[in-house]
């Protein structure tokens, strides 16, 4: 299986990396992808990469929360990285109106821009978006491509948006911990759209589901998602497992 997005290259899991990848390896998560966040991050993330070349690949973009007056300068680094070496994609890139709303114009330029990239390189795209769901289509309407393709990470939107997503033939849904969560209306939504277009993530460290909430999340929790993924369509595991990593090698590989 794939975790397809990931965060352990954060300092967070500098006393035991080691140790976490193996437990993912041995749960059968033998793929993890890890985004990139903005230029801080980078260094951190290629340590990874070289550390674990079999399990973890990596994708370079900037973070809509890492987006501020400088982020031109921020754009211009990423986009040297794109120019020097290969990546299995462009992420994590998007629009986040939950923290703040200040740099929100440009948020919608760093956006387009890498969506730009995106489609001029071919690469695929893992897309965040908290807060956000009308104005990421309206982007998304102004700039479509077909080359387009990618995931909605850790996807938190209604019915509609999940749909409105779905309509673009090459995206998919990601879904991570919050799908186990007491209170949450995920696996009503997912009951509508099917089970054909998702991806499975963690986002380690956060986000960790049932029944490891309150702590640091990691990639071998993933299957504690596959299960209620699973639970919720009343299919096997194996069903799961199966159409979840199809898509992200389809995406990704
Ligand atoms: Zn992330």
């Amino acid at each position: 299986m794939i975790d397809t997005h990931s965060h352990i290259y954060l300092d967070i899991f500098d006393g035991d990396r080691s140790l976490v990848v193996n437990r993912a390896v041995e749960a059968g998560i033998t793929r993890i992808l890890l985004p990139n966040i903005d230029s801080q991050s980078i260094t951190a993330l290629y340590q990874a990469e070289r550390d674990y070349p079999e399990t973890c690949k990596v994708l370079m973009g900037l973070h809509p929360t890492s987006v501020k007056k400088d982020y031109k300068k921020e754009l211009s680094i990423i986009e040297k990285q794109l120019s020097v070496r290969s990546f299995a994609g462009i992420g994590e890139i998007g629009f986040d109106l939950y923290w703040d709303t200040t740099f929100r114009k440009e948020q919608v330029d760093a956006l387009v821009t890498q969506l730009t990239w995106a489609a001029e390189m071919n690469l695929p795209v893992a897309i965040h978006t908290r807060n956000a769901f009308p104005d990421i289509f309206d982007v998304f309407a102004k700039i479509y491509d077909h080359r387009l393709r990618g995931v909605f990470h850790s996807f938190s939107g209604t019915l509609n948006d999940a749909r409105q997503i779905l309509k673009m033939p090459n995206f998919y849904l990601g879904i991570n911990g919050t799908v186990t969560y007491k209170n949450s209306n995920l696996p009503n939504i997912l009951l509508s759209t099917g089970y054909e277009r998702l991806l499975l993530e963690t986002d380690a460290p956060y986000l960790p589901p049932v029944p490891h909430r309150g702590k640091r999340n990691e990639p071998a929790y993933m299957l504690n998602t596959a299960n209620k993924v699973a639970e919720i369509f009343a299919v096997s595991r194996q069903t799961v497992d199966e159409i979840t990593t199809d898509n992200a090698n389809k995406l990704f590989m």
